[in-house]
């Protein structure tokens, strides 16, 4: 008798390399194991990543494997839009994206959508934030159209709408791959060199040694994170009234109890008087608000009133100074932790069995305790610099342009929406636009940025693209004027 096609299948899966490779590859759970484990499939399927433009399709084709046809579905029905133009409108752009946050990774895939030769550079060599962040219904469907359910099963089942920060990195950082994206591990970029006669842009990086210092690239893409600004673009400070966040991860088991405990996906204390009021009449705890996220871990993130955080002892000693109050040596370590302790118990009924803090990348305990006072946003998203009659375009993406307030979990939302807004910049660069004309564009964009919420954005997700007009329901693509962007050229002749 003949085999059923699926035995016919699983032999073949168990007896090609290549496959239990792929296999391995979706599976990856770490950066380093998901960069290690392409390189063999590349080196065993004999395609050069290097090979940007067609390494894709020549990948799809020699790989010839029924289980990754769903993922070359989705990955193909995004590639074909129409913005991308067949990835030919950016065929000739060299993109430095610097940061491979999501954000970075994220603004990657597009660039590389466009056609264009795109290298990350990351200076930490692993994933290993914990922290959960929330995802707008938009960002879900988008995920989804990357194939994030192929590469993490869990992703947003049900009513979730959050990951890991990890986990997304982790799918963001696959889909890079498998787009011909370039991404560079345990290298820090350390400034600009201008171009020369012969060369163009390039970046001083460390190690100085380092191969991606040879890449001469005409965008760079700064997706580098709250506390990274580069050279040339100016911040605003938003201050706001003192606020202090704490977050906090307990391990995960996934056991039958721990399933049963509700989330809360934002309890603030307008809404809830009487929670926190028992709170504090119970554990001495004072707090603006808290969320909790079952994901990889049990994570927490909670504002904690400063007075609470003294009478406590957490904080030492009281100082107006944000930076003071909160530096190392003022915070008593354990104390935090039976405070987060505390307020997660609290908060969840006390019904999450034998909790047990996950670990950071230190292997310490994972919580952490930031200032959300001063709030950065960048005056501009965008610049042209050029030096030796060669233009560079540079852009600022995710929370290095706008930061986010955690708890009201934005980061994520604006900062995929700039990763867009970005892409349509550099297709516009790629079309050979006028440079004024292309950072007045920019501009008018970025405007709406900082307002944008799931109500004021458009429903039509699945219509969602680069094109700014398919996501914001009001946009004057000409709302600032090349004139009025004349200090973003910087020009040497000018100085
Ligand atoms: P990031 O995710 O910060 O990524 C920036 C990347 O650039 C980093 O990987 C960094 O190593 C790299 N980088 C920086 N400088 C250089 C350089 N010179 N050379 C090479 N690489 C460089 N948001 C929430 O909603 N909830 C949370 O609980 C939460 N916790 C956070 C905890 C930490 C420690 C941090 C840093 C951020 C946290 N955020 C949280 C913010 C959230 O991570 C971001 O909004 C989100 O990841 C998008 O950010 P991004 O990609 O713009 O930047």
């Amino acid at each position: 008798r003949c085999a059923t096609p699926s035995t016919t299948m699983a032999n073949q899966d168990s007896t090609n390399p290549s496959h239990d490779l792929f296999e391995q590859f979706v599976q990856a759970q770490t950066c380093k194991e998901v960069q290690r484990i392409f390189s063999e499939l590349c080196h065993h399927l004999q395609v050069d990543p290097r090979d940007y433009q067609s390494f894709y399709t020549k990948l799809k084709e020699r790989l010839n494997y029924w289980k990754a046809k769903s993922l070359w579905v989705k990955l193909d029905k995004r590639a074909q839009h129409q913005d991308y133009q067949q990835g030919e409108v950016c065929a000739k752009n060299k993109c430095l994206v610097l940061g491979a946050g999501p954000c970075g990774l994220r603004t990657a895939i597009e660039l590389a959508l466009l056609g264009a030769h795109v290298v990350v550079l990351e200076k930490r060599d692993s994933f290993s934030r914990n922290n959960v962040l929330h995802l707008w219904p938009y960002t879900i469907s988008d995920l989804r159209g990357l194939a994030a359910k192929k590469f993490y099963g869990k992703f947003c089942t049900g009513v979730l709408d959050h990951i890991s920060i990890r986990q997304l990195q982790l799918i963001l950082l696959k889909v890079c791959l498998l787009l011909g994206v370039e991404v560079q591990t345990g290298v820090e970029f350390k400034g600009f060199v201008e171009p020369s006669g012969a060369t163009g842009w390039m970046a001083k990086l460390f190690p100085d040694n380092h191969p991606a210092g040879k890449f001469q690239f005409d965008v760079f893409i700064s997706a580098g994170g709250g506390s990274f600004v580069p050279y040339g673009f100016k911040r605003k400070e938003l201050r706001g009234k003192l606020a202090i966040g704490i977050t906090c991860n307990f391990l995960n088991r996934h056991t039958a109890a721990e399933t049963q405990v509700a989330e809360i996906s934002g309890v603030a204390r307008i809404y809830n008087q009487k929670f926190f009021q028992d709170l504090l009449t119970e554990t001495g705890i004072d707090l603006e608000n808290i969320v909790y996220y079952k994901d990889d871990t049990h994570y927490f993130v909670m504002t904690a009133k400063k007075k609470s955080l003294l009478k406590m002892g957490v904080i030492k000693q009281d100082f107006s100074d944000a930076d003071k109050l909160l530096a190392q040596v003022n915070v008593d370590q354990e104390a935090l932790l039976r405070y987060a302790y505390d307020a997660a118990q609290f908060s969840t009924g006390h019904c999450l069995p034998d909790m047990q803090f996950a670990q950071n990348h230190a292997g310490q305990p994972d919580v952490a305790m930031f200032d959300f006072t001063c709030m950065h946003r960048a005056e501009n998203a965008s610049l042209v610099r050029e030096r030796k009659g060669k233009k560079l375009l540079m852009g600022l993406v995710g929370d290095c342009l706008v930061e986010p307030f955690w708890p009201l979990g934005t980061g994520i939302a604006r900062g995929f929406l700039a990763a867009f807004d970005t892409a349509w910049m550099v297709r516009s660069w790629g079309k050979g636009r006028p440079h004024m004309e292309v950072l007045a564009e920019r501009e008018s964009i970025y405007q709406l940025l900082s307002q944008t919420t799931p109500e004021n954005t458009s429903k039509k997700y699945s219509a969602f693209s680069i094109d700014p007009a398919t996501r914001y329901q009001h946009v004057n693509l000409n709302s600032v004027k090349a004139f009025q962007v004349k200090r973003l050229y910087d020009v040497e002749d000018h100085l």
